[in-house]
């Protein structure tokens, strides 16, 4: 017998997009699945594995039968790990009631839109944006409103760029520093004064720093969770343990913020997931506090693939891409090719990944049109084989 069709969708269902990068990532296993050779550079993780003394630590608490319900907001250890690691790292001293551990920085994310979004609410979301900001939005009953940035000056944000699209519904600020996709990287002295901007409008501002420990050569990592403490009743910051340890698969984040917003962020994951699973908390507890030199070394070899990968897509023609400051993307700009065969970034990775084997996300999904991600958290002959077939494809297109 049919199934019965589903009668009645909750209209948020309406407002809310599959990801573009799971699509990405779903047409490049289809064309593998199919014996093609793909070059995947679609997805959004480490292509490291986890550190072994953190893989250890996860067996040892699996043998401790440490495999129960854990506080709803982490254990106290990784709280305090948490802490340790931002005390060491920027010398903030932030409690342990600031703090909450999550499934990811998704659910880190989500839990604090949940949190201060009402239903109507405006939300400010910087393009390019990762794919997600403005569907958790939508999800909340909220409006995202979108602040673009430009290639010419290099996806800057301002105080003022922002200053400028508040209205008395806005009730908060969303920013991604390092930028997933442009690379960008927000200034300590620029992310304080959008800081004191919103506490002037006493609006929240949510910082993603997801890829904080991934900045390139004179850079140094920096947070919003050090901004001077007067502002820190408005400031939160949601962090994850997924790209800074090769650790996707584990599900690990965290916000850190007010004590009262995270209290009452706590309450709603308590019904939500109850509490992140708890061997990756006991491997995350080893991540913060062990060896830090996977982290740098993991670094060092990102620097080296944006160092050959960026002056690569600059040679070929018609390509342009700034060099990013952070994360693990180059956002280029095939603007130039999208008059003839192609109208928008979509046609173009969707050819790509069809006649050439190359998987990237089409810039679309991010916000801004006229622009393919391509993640270099892979390795070096994937990035040369990827230059190579991109480079045949866009002569291809001139002839
Ligand atoms: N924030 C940004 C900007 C990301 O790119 C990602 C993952 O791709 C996340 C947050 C979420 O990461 P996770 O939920 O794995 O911690």
């Amino acid at each position: 017998m049919a199934t019965p069709p589903v009668r009645r969708l909750a209209e948020r269902l309406r407002q809310v997009e599959e990801s573009r990068t799971m699509r990405v990532v779903a047409s490049a296993q289809r064309l593998r699945a199919e014996g093609r050779d793909v070059v995947d550079l679609g997805a959004g993780e480490p292509d490291f594995p986890t550190p072994g003394h953190i893989k250890d630590a996860a067996k040892r608490a699996i043998d401790a039968d440490f495999t129960r319900y854990t506080p709803a907001a982490g254990t106290p250890e990784l709280r305090d790990a948490i802490a340790d690691r931002f005390l060491e790292d920027f010398g903030v001293q932030r409690a342990r009631n600031e703090i909450i551990a999550t499934v990811g920085g998704k659910q880190a994310i989500f839990n604090v839109l949940l949190a201060l979004v009402d239903p109507g609410d405006e939300v400010l979301v910087t393009a390019p944006y990762w794919v997600t900001f403005p569907q958790v939005v939508n999800l909340c009953g909220g409006i995202p409103v979108i602040v673009p940035t430009d290639e010419q000056s290099g996806f800057r944000v301002t105080a003022a760029m922002l200053e400028e699209k508040l209205t008395s519904k806005t009730s908060l600020i969303v920013l991604n520093t390092p930028n997933n996709p442009s690379g960008a990287v927000i200034a300590p002295s620029e992310l304080v004064r959008i800081c004191e901007l919103a506490a002037e409008r006493r609006i929240h501002v949510l910082v993603d720093e997801c890829y904080q420990k991934i900045v390139f050569d004179e850079l140094r990592p920096h947070t919003a969770a050090a901004v001077p403490p007067e502002l820190r009743r408005w400031v939160v910051v949601a962090g994850s343990l997924s790209k800074t340890y090769a650790m996707t698969g584990w599900r690990i984040g965290f916000t850190i913020g007010p004590e009262d917003l995270i209290a009452r962020i706590v309450v709603i994951q308590g019904h939500e997931t109850s509490n992140p699973n708890s061997v990756a908390q006991a491997a995350a507890v080893q991540a913060l506090s062990g060896p830090q030199d996977c982290v740098d070394e993991m670094r060092r070899q990102y620097q080296l693939r944006r160092d050959y990968l960026v002056p690569a897509l600059n040679g070929i023609p018609g390509l342009s891409c700034v060099l990013p400051r952070g994360a693990f993307y180059a956002f280029a700009s095939v603007r130039r090719h999208l008059n003839g065969r192609f109208r928008t970034s979509e046609d173009f990775a969707a050819r790509l990944l069809e006649e050439s084997g190359v998987a990237v996300t089409p810039g679309s999904g991010f916000g801004t049109e006229g622009y393919i991600r391509l993640s270099f958290a892979a390795s070096r002959t994937a990035l040369e084989s990827a230059i190579e077939r991109l480079g045949a494809f866009v002569r291809g297109l001139e002839t």
